[in-house]
């Protein structure tokens, strides 16, 4: 190893910090954090250093260092950027055997900062020994979406228990096989932010809460399609999932993210084959959260938006069965942002309306004029079977025939597919193309604003109606 990995404790301590620009600012912070007494040294200090100053949380010194600095410090940080001062204040450091750091150069320091995760009072640091710092920080952020933010809330909860548990379990197996117990699923326990296990002052000391007996589901947009839309959120509990019930409209690659022993059950709706019913999917929930499950119930787009998320929230806690809603990206704002139409756009639209085009397998019944007159882009989805009499609807209530019209089928997936064209031209549009479910439309001027072929991946086949 070419440095020894440690904690180092600094609060209440001296640090000294020579420079006083940003890269200096960033060490203060993170000295700060650890709640170090820190001097800063340097002819100029930026503002937002003299904040700190003037705050009364560092002291300033505007001058140029000199070595007598040094006296009393318990760790040095030198980020000058002038190599003469870096390595003076290294060398002065160095005799008086007082730790010192030289920002972006290794060979003369004695101590690097780490890439580091904070979870407080858990820190995980990462360090590429100065080698690749680059790296460091993209394995710090993978390490990142693994570890839940609440993460800190469990330990503290565990902390607290520390003196308890020692006191009620005397030998250090019996605690051991506590913790054990205690941390295992710390990914449920973060994500529910529920305590796994309690000691009870009685003589059982070790008790499952509810929530061990009575599962849980999390009710999980997986957004628009393109897996890498999923949010961080949505990994952690696909990472967790006992049993992932999930839809048609999930992207293909999105599953390729879950546990690997996670039960998967498809209740789509594809073509041909048997759908579940709305019932069957509640008593489906129900029946694997009744057997102590960590249950996911995968939507596509947002659970919340078209996604009757709200019955089946209803449903689960109208049985006492413990339900979390993890949004996603709603199928509008996927289309959208992959054909880059705004859907907002000063000048030309302050609001956009979500609505679906079909209810009941006709044509949903809007109040047409007033959709006319909000001027607001409309974003329809299942709209392909009523695209026509919709299209109808709105010239009849005064839109513009000629209001600029995008249809995305497939968005954010490789197989993605944009065509635009005027509101008259639906019908046409859809026909030539054989656009198929499932498809967005979008209605209002910001469709003109729209990079379509800048934004597409080769993949994706555009058409412009003419
Ligand atoms: N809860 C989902 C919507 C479900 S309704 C969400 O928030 O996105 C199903 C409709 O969503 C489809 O008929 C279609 O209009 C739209 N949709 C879902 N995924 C889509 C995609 N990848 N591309 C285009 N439209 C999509």
């Amino acid at each position: 190893m070419r440095y020894l990995p440690m904690f180092r404790r600094i609060r209440h301590q001296h640090c000294l910090v020579v420079g006083g620009g940003d890269i200096a600012f960033r060490k203060v912070t993170m000295l700060l954090r650890a709640g170090a007494e820190i001097a800063v040294i340097a002819p100029k200090i930026s503002a937002p250093l003299r904040d700190l100053g003037d705050a009364g949380k560092v002291s300033l010194r505007q001058r140029q260092f000199v070595p007598e600095d040094i006296a009393n410090q318990a760790l040095v940080v030198s980020a000058t950027g002038q190599t003469n001062i870096d390595e003076l204040v290294a060398t002065t450091a160095r005799q008086a055997a007082i730790p010192v750091n030289v920002v972006d150069n290794p060979d003369i320091s004695d101590f690097i900062f780490p890439a580091i995760i904070d979870r407080d009072p858990m820190v995980v640091a990462v360090s590429t020994g100065g080698a690749a710092p680059v790296l460091a920080r993209e394995i710090r952020s993978a390490i990142e979406a693994l570890l839940p933010s609440s993460l800190g809330n469990l330990i503290r909860d565990a902390e607290k228990r520390r003196t308890t548990v020692k006191r009620r379990l005397v030998s250090v197996t019996e605690r051991r096989r506590f913790w054990t117990h205690y941390f295992h699923g710390w990914r449920t326990a973060t994500l529910t932010a529920k305590p796994m296990l309690q000691v009870s002052d009685g003589d059982v000391l070790l008790e499952c809460t509810a929530q061990n007996q009575s599962g849980h589901v999390a009710i999980v947009g997986a957004g628009p399609g393109d897996a890498d839309l999923l949010t961080l959120r949505a990994l952690q509990h696909l990472q967790v999932a006992d049993a992932i019930i999930y839809d048609r409209l999930v992207g293909p690659g999105v599953l390729d993210y879950a546990r690997r022993d996670a039960e998967r059950i498809d209740v789509g709706k594809a073509p041909g084959k048997h759908s579940h019913s709305q019932t069957e999917i509640n008593a489906l929930l129900a029946h694997h959260a009744a057997r102590g499950k960590h249950v996911v119930r995968l939507k596509g787009g947002d659970p919340f938006i078209f996604g009757r998320g709200g019955e089946e929230q209803a449903y689960l806690r109208s049985r006492g069965i413990s339900v979390e809603i993890v949004p996603g990206i709603t199928a509008s704002l996927g289309c959208a942002a992959s054909a880059g139409i705004p859907l907002t756009h000063r000048g030309l639209s302050q609001a956009v309306t979500l609505l679906t085009g079909t209810s009941a397998n006709e044509l949903a019944a809007h109040d047409w004029p007033y959709l006319v007159k909000s001027r607001a882009t409309l974003a329809i989805y299942m709209g392909l079977g009523t695209a026509s009499i919709l299209s109808q609807a709105l010239i009849e209530a005064d839109m513009r025939s000629d209001m600029p019209v995008a249809i995305i089928e497939n968005g954010t997936l490789a197989s993605q597919r944009i065509f635009t064209g005027r509101l008259d031209q639906i019908e046409k549009l859809l026909t030539t193309n054989a656009v198929e479910a499932p498809a967005l439309l979008i209605i209002g001027n910001v469709v003109a604003q729209g990079h379509i072929s800048k934004h597409a991946k080769a993949s994706q086949v555009l058409a412009v109606a003419s």
